[in-house]
C-alpha cells in the first residue's frame, strides 16, 4: 500500500508512486505507526492534498483559472459579503466571483464579523493557511460534496446563529465551533456513502467500525489539520481538546442515520419546555440541531438555487450507481438514474427529512421572517418538484397512449409552475 507522510519541515515523501492506491491508505494507522517511528509524521495528507503535493512534485503547474480575478469582480465578492446574513445569498456567484474561494473568504470574514480573530487571539495567516487547508481537502471533481457545500452550509449556520432565540446565549467559543463545524463537516468526502464504503471493504469502514465512517473521517481530518496549523496552538491545553471533542460531536450529529434520534431528543425538549441555553450542553445540543438544519437546507432556499443543489446530489448518487454497476455490485438506493427521478428524490427527502426537522426548528426559534421563509420556499419547492413528477408521469402515459395531455393534466402543470 502506498502512503503519503509530511513531516514537520514540510518534506515529503512517498512510498509508491501508485495513483489507484493513495486514496485508500490516507488513514492507514499501522502504516503511519511504523514510519512514525523513524520520522516525526504529523498528519497524513488526504487524497486531495497528495494530488496537489505530487503535481507540484512532478512540476506541473496547475492551469489558468477559468474566472479571471479582477478589481471588478472583488469588488462585488466585497459587495455580496455585506449581504452574508440574507437567506436569498447566492453561494454559486460567490464562489464565482472570489475565484473558486468561496469557503476561505467566506470564513475569514464571518470570523472577523463575529469578533473570534481578536477575542481568540488568531493569527490572521495562520488562519488563513488553516482554511486553504479544509478548502483543498473538499473533492472539488465531486458534484455536491465539495467546497461550495460546505460554504454553503456556512452561511446558512451563520443565519441560524443569527436567530434571536440562539443569538443572546451563545459564547464566542460556540459561534467559533458552529462556524468551523460547518465549514469542515464534509471535509475530503469521497462522494459515495457508507454503504458503499462497507460493501467495498475501504478501509476507512473498518477503521471505525461502520458506524458514522464519513462523519469520523471528516472530524479526525478536521483535528489532523487543526494540529498541523497550529491555528489553536495558543491556547490552554484543555480547551484545545475540549474544542476538538466539541468539534467531533457536532460534525458527528451530521450522520443522517442518527436524524430520528436528534428529533426525538428536539421534541421532547420542546414539549418539556425544558431547555436552558444558559447552559453549556444545552447550548452544544442546540449548534447540532443548527448544523444538521445547515447540512440539510438545500430545499429551503430560492427555487433556482434549491434546484442546482438537488441536481448536483442527484448528479452523485447516480455516479455511484455507475460505479456499482460497473463492478457488478448491488445498486443503492437513490442511485440508479433509470428508475430513481430527480422529483421523486427530492419529493421523499423533502417529506420524510426536511419538513420534520425545520417544523421543530420553527417551534424553537418561534415564527422569526427566516423560518417563515424557508418554510415557505420549502413548500413551494416541494410543489414545483410535484408538478415536474407529474409531467414526467404524464409524457410517459402519453408516449404510451394517444400522446395527448388532458386538459386538467395542462392546468396542474401550469399551477404547478411556480417560480
Ligand atoms: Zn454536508
Amino acid at each position: 500500500m502506498s502512503c503519503l507522510m509530511v513531516e514537520r519541515c514540510g518534506e515529503i515523501s512517498f512510498d509508491s508512486p501508485d495513483q489507484n492506491a493513495k486514496c485508500v491508505c490516507m488513514l492507514d494507522t499501522t502504516h503511519s505507526g511504523e514510519i512514525g517511528t523513524k520520522k516525526k509524521v504529523k498528519r497524513l495528507l488526504s487524497f486531495q492534498r497528495y494530488f496537489h503535493a505530487s503535481r507540484l512534485l512532478r512540476g506541473i503547474v496547475p492551469q489558468a483559472s477559468l474566472y479571471l480575478l479582477d478589481e471588478d469582480y472583488l469588488g462585488q465578492a466585497r459587495h455580496m459579503l455585506s449581504k452574508v446574513g440574507m437567506w436569498d445569498f447566492d453561494i454559486f456567484l460567490f464562489d464565482r466571483l472570489t475565484n473558486g474561494n468561496s469557503l476561505v473568504t467566506l470564513l475569514c470574514h464571518l470570523f472577523n464579523v463575529h469578533g473570534l480573530i481578536h477575542h481568540f487571539q488568531l493569527d490572521m495567516v495562520t488562519l488563513h493557511r488553516f482554511l486553504v487547508m479544509v478548502q483543498e481537502d473538499y473533492h472539488s471533481q465531486n458534484p455536491y460534496h465539495n467546497a461550495v457545500h460546505a460554504a454553503d452550509v456556512t452561511q446558512a449556520m451563520h443565519c441560524y446563529l443569527k436567530e434571536p432565540k440562539l443569538a443572546n446565549f451563545l459564547t464566542p467559543l460556540d459561534i467559533m465551533l458552529g462556524l468551523l463545524a460547518a465549514a469542515a463537516h464534509d471535509v475530503d468526502h469521497p462522494g459515495v456513502n457508507q454503504p458503499f464504503l462497507i460493501k467495498t471493504n475501504h478501509h476507512l469502514a473498518s477503521l471505525y467500525q461502520n458506524v458514522s465512517v464519513l462523519e469520523n473521517h471528516h472530524w479526525r481530518s478536521t483535528i489532523g489539520m487543526l494540529r498541523e496549523s497550529r491555528l489553536l496552538a495558543h491556547l490552554p491545553k484543555e480547551m484545545t481538546q475540549d474544542i476538538e471533542q466539541q468539534l467531533g460531536s457536532l460534525i458527528l450529529a451530521t450522520d443522517i442515520n442518527r436524524q430520528n434520534e436528534f428529533l426525538t431528543r428536539l421534541k421532547a425538549h420542546l414539549e418539556n419546555k425544558d431547555l436552558r441555553l444558559e447552559d453549556a450542553p444545552d447550548r452544544h445540543f442546540m449548534l447540532q440541531i443548527a448544523l444538521k438544519c445547515a447540512d440539510i437546507c438545500n430545499p429551503c432556499r430560492l427555487w433556482q438555487m434549491s434546484k442546482q443543489w438537488s441536481e448536483r446530489v442527484c448528479e452523485e448518487f447516480y455516479r455511484q450507481g455507475d460505479l456499482e454497476q460497473k463492478f457488478e455490485l448491488e445498486i443503492s438506493p437513490l442511485c440508479n438514474q433509470q428508475k430513481d427521478s430527480i422529483p421523486s428524490i427530492q419529493i421523499g427527502f423533502m417529506t420524510y427529512i426536511v419538513e420534520p426537522l425545520f417544523e421543530e426548528w420553527a417551534r424553537f426559534t418561534g415564527d422569526t421572517p427566516l423560518s417563515e421563509n424557508m418554510l415557505s420556499h420549502l413548500r413551494r419547492n416541494k410543489a414545483k418538484w410535484r408538478s415536474l413528477l407529474h409531467k414526467q408521469h404524464s409524457s410517459s402515459r402519453s408516449n404510451d397512449h394517444s400522446g395527448q395531455v388532458t386538459e386538467n393534466e395542462e392546468q396542474t402543470l401550469n399551477e404547478g409552475d411556480i417560480p
